[in-house]
């Protein structure tokens, strides 16, 4: 009963940080989906299965045509099989964008909050998992040193939004925190390079 009493006290006491995190998520989604052209319910409940399984052959850095993997650390590549050229189009990147930041919204958030309810264990748990939801199906496609220098500088802010977690009802968001920062860091980066590519091919 003691502990029920705990986790509950714990959970209210949190609700206040959720519910930011929530709202801010919300607005950031908003405001994403503006800036590519995607409507914000077509975003939420468009779920085409053809596209799905091309996202999840590009998310396992294989071709969507032929299925060969992609040997080259770089957004924007050819197939050596098909020809297929990756992320030619505008509309192919930003529905890779798109379906992780719905992997972030539906998928990431929830089992971060949840996480967050335990101390530590969670935290680990959700770093690990974390790298896989988040971070590898973007940080693969990213040239050696790039990738070097946001992993770095990600896993210092990481120690130290880990300091977070031992002040109480602070943890509750600290998971969350996490994992926002990570997927922020590491998409910007993907899309930085991505951007950069596009501009030296249109030039030369
Ligand atoms: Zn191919």
């Amino acid at each position: 009963m003691d502990k029920l009493n705990l986790i509950l006290k714990s959970i209210i006491s949190a609700l206040p940080f959720i519910i930011i995190v929530l709202i801010f998520i919300f607005y950031r989604s908003v405001y994403l989906m503006k800036k590519r052209n995607t409507g914000l319910k077509d975003w939420l409940l468009k779920e085409n299965r053809k596209e799905m399984v091309r996202l999840f052959a590009i998310e396992g850095k294989r071709c969507p045509d032929c299925g060969t993997v992609f040997a080259e650390n770089c957004p924007i590549q050819k197939c050596r099989k098909c020809g297929y050229e990756l992320m030619k189009t505008q509309e192919e990147s930003d529905a890779y964008l798109n379906f992780m930041h719905r992997r972030y919204v539906w998928q990431v958030v929830p089992v971060c909050v949840f996480l967050s309810f335990f101390p530590i264990v969670g935290f680990i748990g959700g770093l690990v998992y974390l790298r896989y939801a988040v971070i590898v199906p973007f940080a693969q496609y990213l040239p050696f040193v790039k990738r070097f220098k946001t992993t770095w500088s990600l896993r210092l802010l990481v120690v130290s939004l880990g300091i977070f977690q031992i002040v109480p009802g602070f943890g509750a968001i600290s998971v969350p925190l996490v994992a926002y920062v990570k997927y922020w860091f590491v998409s910007s980066a993907y899309l930085e390079v991505l951007e950069n590519k596009r501009k030296e091919l249109k030039v030369g």
